[in-house]
């Protein structure tokens, strides 16, 4: 970390991004949250870099090709780049420990709950871990986040508070436009 370290904003992708259908691997199956566009554009303005990390086993499973989940990727960044929104980057981990398919069955640090993708981001983009936010869906990405020293780990969970839930994280939000709020009222700490 330097004096120009930045925070980041890291997304999970299903659940947190678009709609979790599982395995999603085509543009007509990608439902986008409600309130992303406004909470990434929110970050960027405020001055967060954001990073996609998302497991992709389904690649490693052989569900679908690490070509068709790029393909998928381009397409996503594209939407954003429409809605005004420039995804510094995207992190995948396409291994699974126990069904991946050959080279891809791994126990990789780079799998959630490790936290090597959000490390790698840390160490490629001079990020500020101590200031940056995780937003995901499952306790995994509560544990990345921890893991790799991120201080805000937000947990997204559209039916609470009516379902309670037990977590790790920072704070559990039913809405994306809670978190938008959120880094707002950071920002003006
Ligand atoms: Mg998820």
């Amino acid at each position: 970390m330097t004096l120009s370290s930045r925070p980041a904003l890291f997304l999970d992708r299903d659940g947190v991004i678009n709609i979790d259908h599982a395995y999603v691997s085509k543009p007509e199956h990608f439902e986008f949250v409600d309130g992303i566009f406004e909470l990434c554009r929110t970050a960027k303005r405020l001055g967060y870099l954001v990073f996609v990390v998302t497991n992709q086993a389904g690649i490693g499973r052989g569900y679908y090709t690490e070509q068709d989940f790029l393909n998928l990727t381009e397409w996503m960044c594209g939407v954003f780049n429409a809605q005004g929104v420039v995804i510094d980057r995207v992190y995948f981990c396409p291994s699974h420990p126990e069904y991946g398919i050959g080279k891809y069955k791994v126990d990789s640090p780079f799998r959630k709950p490790g936290p090597g993708m959000i490390l790698q981001a840390a160490e490629e983009f001079d990020v500020d871990l101590a200031r940056s936010v995780v937003v995901g869906d499952k306790e995994t990405d509560i544990q990345a986040g921890i893991a790799a020293g991120v201080k805000c780990n937000l947990l997204y969970f559209p039916s609470y508070p009516e379902e309670p839930i037990e977590t790790a994280a920072s704070a559990v939000v039913s809405r994306l436009a809670d978190v938008s709020k959120f880094l707002e009222s950071v920002h003006n700490q």
